[in-house]
């Protein structure tokens, strides 16, 4: 059983415990000590007192750190992919996945920390203009349960080498690899520089959001939660980096081969048993290859083993909780009364070795309609909806037609492909893959998926601002 302390200024700190459950099993994986409002604003002091010394340290002392973290990471992955397999359910190929591209984060911003540099702006007079990028200063991480060490290393590593310090959130429901691996961070970097307070959002995330001394916030999770620190964040005018929820579609066109989309819409729906931002949940598929993408679709549903993440044979695992569960098999539950038409799965299944999980069928809809609950609203679990669509511009329509702007992806060999692309009113789009996050690579949403972009130089930029410096060459004018 893993017990994990909160970090602050350096120490660890005693809390009360909370338990966190494997959605495989039932059973307790580990315990984490929970932060009060108390503990949130000692970290915050502690994140504050640490950094104008941080800010000051050289590049590569910062980028040392980085690699260190990095390095310690690889060194440990596979004790780590076992806790993430362990607190969250997913598939240890995933799992080991997320904590590879983890380390790679910090390797890719360690490698940055001597790379950012201001400008000289040509001025019309004789002034000298130069600017140059300096950290917000205190900086709160808010991490969302599925993707925990990717989603919150991002941020924490390009916080860390532009000088900022950082306070992380991590989830109530995956706490527990984050405490684990943010021991190395606590370990590298001075005293103060990293705080990790876990405890409900509620209490530790909303502190975070509205107190004055923290400098800058960046929040992954819920649209609903991402407008309550947006609003809490109003107060001190803290900027917030909001990576939020997504309604992914997938325009299949004929020109294509199906058998490879419906390969690579089913991957995207069923990975993480659909618990992703970016997950493929509609396809808007041309009538003319309709039923053949469905009947590969489901094929490829139906031959998906469930169970626990650690077997091998495995392909998909529970989604995270009991409540979970139960709203997705609402959600199947509407459809079928909206008139959809469910082609595969839709229940809890019926193996006996199941039932002390939070397990859903991989499930495919066919029929929907672009004003079905199913079609409209993220669902989070591992649900797809199919959509006929008779040509590009009504599958761009139905594509753009949500609140959701996170994730699109084209499927199509044909060159209109990138035009298709700059039609798309989402911030991630992909040709003939799924969405894929890569730490070079920028990440975000629009509209009420998110603001701003983190990741790759991005991610630079969004924990920094530019300070402009004016050098005055002739003198003032005697105009008094
Ligand atoms: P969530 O319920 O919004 O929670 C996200 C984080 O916010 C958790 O750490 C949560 O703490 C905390 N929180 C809850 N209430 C808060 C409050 N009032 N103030 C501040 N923080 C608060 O989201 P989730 O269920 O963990 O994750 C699923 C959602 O995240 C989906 O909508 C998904 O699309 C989105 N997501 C987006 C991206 C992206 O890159 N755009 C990536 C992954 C996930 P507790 O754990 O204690 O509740
Ligand atoms: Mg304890």
């Amino acid at each position: 059983m893993h017990s994990f302390d909160m970090q602050i200024a350096g120490e660890p700190r005693d809390g009360e415990e909370s338990s966190v459950e494997n959605p495989a099993t039932g059973e307790t994986v580990g315990t984490v000590s929970i932060g009060t409002r108390t503990d949130a604003i000692d970290a915050v002091e502690a994140a504050a007192d640490a950094q104008k010394k941080w800010a000051e340290s050289s590049p590569n002392r910062r980028e040392r750190a980085l690699l260190t973290v990095a390095e310690r990471i690889e060194a440990n992955q596979d004790e780590l992919s076992e806790l993430l397999v362990a607190e969250t359910g997913k598939c240890l190929a995933t799992a080991k996945g997320e904590v590879l591209e983890t380390a790679q984060q910090f390797r890719f911003y360690a490698g940055i920390a001597d790379k950012i540099r201001g400008d000289t702006v040509p001025t019309p007079t004789n002034r000298f203009n130069y600017t140059k990028r300096v950290p917000y200063g205190v900086t709160a991480h808010i991490i969302p349960w599925n993707y925990p060490l990717l989603l919150g290393s991002r941020g924490i590593a390009a916080a860390l080498v532009t000088g900022n310090t950082v306070i992380a959130k991590p989830p109530s429901q995956a706490p527990l690899s984050t405490m684990w691996y943010g021991k190395f961070l606590v370990e590298e970097f001075p005293a103060g520089v990293v705080n990790i307070v876990p405890g409900s959002g509620s209490e530790i995330g909303a502190t975070l959001s509205d107190h004055p001394s923290v400098d800058a916030i960046t929040f992954t999770g819920s649209t609903r939660v991402g407008q309550q620190v947006l609003e809490a964040a109003a107060a001190n005018i803290t900027p917030v980096d909001l990576e939020l929820g997504g309604k992914a579609p997938a325009i299949v066109l004929p020109d294509t081969d199906i058998e490879n989309a419906a390969r690579g819409v089913a991957q995207g729906i069923f990975s993480n048993a659909g618990q992703n931002c970016v997950a493929t949940s509609r396809a808007l598929v041309h009538e003319d290859v309709k039923k053949e993408f469905t009947d590969l679709v489901v094929e490829k549903a139906e031959r998906i083993t469930l169970g626990s993440g650690f077997d091998s044979a495995t392909d998909m695992g529970p989604v995270i909780s009991a409540q979970a569960q139960d709203d997705i098999l609402g959600y199947v539950e509407t459809a079928q009364e909206e008139g959809a038409t469910l082609r595969t799965g839709g229940d809890i299944p019926d193996n006996p070795n199941l039932q002390d999980g939070h397990f859903v069928e991989p499930t495919v809809f066919d029929d929907v309609t672009p004003t079905m609950q199913i079609a409209c609203e993220e669902i989070f679990g591992p649900v797809l909806s199919i959509l006929s669509v008779e040509s590009i511009t009504e599958a761009v329509e139905i594509a753009n037609n949500s609140p959701y702007a996170l994730a699109a992806s084209i499927w199509t060999d044909g060159l209109h492909a990138t035009r298709i692309a700059d039609l798309l009113d989402h911030g991630l789009v992909t040709i003939n893959t799924f969405p894929v996050s890569m730490p070079q690579s920028p990440w975000g949403g629009n509209k009420e998926s998110g603001l701003g972009r983190e990741g790759g130089y991005e991610g630079v930029e969004a924990f920094t601002t530019v300070d402009s410096v004016v050098i005055e060459h002739d003198e003032m004018e005697d105009t008094f």
